[in-house]
């Protein structure tokens, strides 16, 4: 049986490079410590140099051809190992999950979870890289397609899923033959390390994948601009995905990009209400509503409104803040005390912006002062044009938006930069399908949150919210892999006709 390694319990955080790992040489660090509890230090992980990411990729590159030439159901063997070593540490991985990010440890099991399903699903997939094959307008020719990798792939990746994001990037750019370099968030180190050192042990050759940690503006800048990358997945910020598209852009590079949102759920009056109540309170304020899928707004008819939000109330009111390790905590701390502040600057926002029913404070005494600790928070009465209405805030803030009609309600729902996620509680099939039409975003739930997503099925966003293939699925497919056309003609004639 796979056990943890050494370098998964030390107290650094070398960066994995041409299959060693090694001490970064830059002499920068920055500190990690327990969200929960400032005074649990985790250790430093370094702040690697421009110089670092381009061996990183150096190593890549020169794996590249051994790798694009094993077999792709061998490349996805290596998957079905690392799923194997995953479920076996998945306690241990997700302890360290909570400690690093905040989440509770029942989200981090839920997060090691789906990265085992993807990892499985991606593994199966290598057998099915499959291409087209054609008819021709001419006698005895036919046509085919090939999937080829696109070489080495720059991945850049987020704290708040710091394993399944980075996996389901890893995962389908392996099996389809590409070498990766992979620069994780620069608050969730130990938990990549702890990634990296599980795909490692399944065997993977040296330099097929490596990751640097640094910062985004040093390390992550040098992958995008680094010419022997093709192709990068982003998922970020919006901001940051827009920089990184358009810096892409200059050197033609495939770019994916998945970034915010502000997700709706619209509430009718034919809805079952303790079950969109249930729900809404469940998407908005689990992760600490630190998930790009999080429920944000909710858009609910007038007839009800009085009702419903009553029902949100009494449950928002009753969730659980804490340390995500402590048995019973629904909601954990914000990430870090950037994060945490501006969620302190909503809050105040949207005192001017709405009505406060609940939370609109940081949580002070006893353990929460060590911690960035928010009280779940319920805005009523807000414009759809409100600033706690359109900007992600990436924390535990619910805004309730009134509208009069259906009709208002899908307009709302769309009128906004973001589209990622939208849910609609109803039971008029009707108007649940003309809003499966009619919404602008990439992923709509009925009768169900905003948040979640299956290993299969492909997953990402609209407008700002998402650039390029989606993610996961047979999509992700598409993304890390060229397609190659083939003409074949078996006439052994000079051709007669032209075709154009
Ligand atoms: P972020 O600040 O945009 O950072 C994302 C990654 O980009 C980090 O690794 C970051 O490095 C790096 N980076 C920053 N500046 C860069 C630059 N100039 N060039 C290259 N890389 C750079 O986002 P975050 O705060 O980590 O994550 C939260 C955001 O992610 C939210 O907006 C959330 O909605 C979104 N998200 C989207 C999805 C989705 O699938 N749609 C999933 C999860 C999260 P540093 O760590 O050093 O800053």
């Amino acid at each position: 049986m796979a056990t943890v390694t050494q370098v998964s319990k030390a107290a650094t955080c070398p960066n994995y490079v041409n299959g060693q790992w090694v001490e970064s040489r830059s002499g920068r660090t920055l500190e990690r410590r327990n969200p929960a509890n400032r005074d649990d230090l985790l250790g430093p992980a370094p702040l690697s140099s421009r110089e670092e990411i381009r061996e990183a990729v150096e190593a890549a590159r020169r794996a590249f051809p051994a790798w694009r030439d094993t077999p792709a159901p061998v490349r996805g063997k290596q998957l079905l190992r690392a799923a194997q070593i995953m479920a076996e540490e998945k306690d241990e991985l997700a302890r360290l999950l909570t400690r690093e990010e905040g989440k509770t440890v029942g989200e981090s099991l839920g997060e090691i979870l789906r990265t085992i399903n993807i990892l499985e699903y991606t593994a199966g997939e290598a057998r099915r890289l499959t291409g087209e094959t054609l008819p021709s307008e001419l006698p005895k020719n036919f046509a085919y397609t090939i999937r080829q990798p696109l070489g080495v792939v720059g991945l850049i990746t987020p704290w708040n899923f710091p394993i399944a994001v980075p996996v389901w990037k890893i995962a389908p750019a392996l099996v389809c033959g590409n070498t990766v370099v992979w620069k994780p968030s620069e608050l969730t180190p130990f938990t990549s390390r702890y990634v990296v050192d599980i795909l490692a042990r399944a065997g993977l050759p040296a330099g097929v994948l490596n990751m640097v940690n640094g910062a985004g503006e040093e390390a992550g800048d040098e992958l995008v601009e680094h010419p022997a990358v093709r192709a990068l997945s982003f998922t970020g910020s919006c901001e940051v995905g827009s920089l990184i598209y358009a810096k892409a852009a200059r050197q033609m590079k495939k770019v994916q990009c998945e970034m915010g949102g502000k997700n709706p759920v619209v509430v009718l009056e034919d809805a079952d209400l303790e079950l969109a109540a249930t729900s809404t309170v469940m998407g908005a304020f689990g992760s600490t509503g630190q998930r790009c899928t999080a429920t944000s707004r909710i858009i609910v008819t007038e007839a009800i409104a009085d009702k419903f939000v009553q029902m949100l109330l009494e449950r928002t009111r009753q969730l659980k803040v804490g340390n995500g390790a402590e048995p019973g905590t629904q909601v954990g701390p914000s990430v870090d005390e950037a994060q945490f502040n501006k969620v302190q600057e909503y809050l105040e926002i949207g005192k001017r912006e709405g009505k406060l029913l609940c939370g609109g404070e940081r949580l002070r005494g006893g353990a929460y002062d060590k911690g960035y600790f928010t009280a779940p928070t319920l805005f009523d009465h807000v414009r759809p044009d409100a600033r706690i209405a359109q900007e992600e805030i990436f924390g535990p803030v619910l805004s309730v938006i009134r509208v009069k009609d259906f009709d208002e309600a899908v307009r709302v729902a769309s009128n906004i930069r973001y589209g990622l996620a939208a849910s609609i509680f109803s039971t008029d099939a009707n108007r649940i399908f003309q809003f499966t039409d009619r919404v602008e975003c990439g992923i709509v739930h009925i009768n169900s949150p905003t948040v979640g997503g299956e290993a299969h099925v492909p997953f990402g966003g609209t407008k700002a919210s998402g650039l390029g293939e989606r993610e996961t699925g047979s999509t992700a497919i598409d993304f890390y892999t060229e397609l190659k056309i083939v003409y074949v003609d078996y006439t052994g004639r000079k051709r007669e006709t032209n075709i154009y």
